[in-house]
């Protein structure tokens, strides 16, 4: 009875570190950047990350923009511990604070062939200028990670919109309409990009 009991006070233990907000088993180190996941097959995933990673931030200093000195990934164990500590919905890949990036179980964004561009889009946010209006750093975060390129066309219904509508949609982070919300800031980050450069389109 004992025992018994014991052994499931250590279980919940466990189960509470694993779950708790900032809770890490294991830590890598490359270069500028600290990776931490909780899933140990998240490992083998750490190779992609970094490569995702070098290609962004050469990527960011041919636009002229430059990821800071150190920056810390920090992997979920699952979509609830991700929600958990980012206050997201359960099914965004990643979000960016500064210089730390939450993403979803590195497994689970690699199965979904979502891992090079998630990073690649939250290394452009780790870089992005200050001021950026949130549809512009979205658009271009998402233009700049590729992921625009299996955009459906098919109309976003925002396209009459006016700019902080948009932000307000994407601050609102309403599951049903965050997709559309996204989509319609790539458009317009995208036409921006083509009319003034990257450049220009920074100056914002
Ligand atoms: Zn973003």
């Amino acid at each position: 009875m004992r025992r018994s009991s014991l052994r499931h006070a250590g279980a919940a233990l466990v189960w509470l570190a694993l779950l708790a907000p900032g809770a890490h088993a294991f830590q890598a180190q490359y270069g500028p950047l600290t990776v931490t996941y909780v899933d140990p097959r998240d490992r083998q995933q750490l190779a992609a990350v970094y490569k995702a990673w070098e290609t962004a931030a050469r990527d960011l200093k041919a636009l002229g923009l430059a990821p800071p000195a150190k920056v810390r990934i920090e992997a979920a164990g699952h979509a609830a511990d991700f929600a958990a500590r980012t206050g997201e919905p359960v099914n965004i890949a990643a979000s960016t604070r500064g210089a730390v990036i939450r993403t979803q179980r590195l497994s689970a964004l690699a199965a979904r062939g979502l891992l090079p561009t998630t990073i690649r889009h939250e290394a452009f946010h780790t870089a992005q200028p200050a001021g950026l209006p949130r549809w512009l750093a979205e658009g271009l975060a998402r233009t700049f990670s590729g992921e625009a390129k299996t955009d459906p066309r098919t109309p976003t219904g925002l396209e009459g919109v006016p700019d902080s509508r948009l932000d307000a949609e994407l601050l609102n982070r309403d599951p049903t309409r965050l997709n559309a919300a996204y989509r319609e800031a790539t458009i317009r980050a995208a036409r921006l990009v083509r009319a003034r450069g990257w450049t220009g389109a920074l100056k914002w």
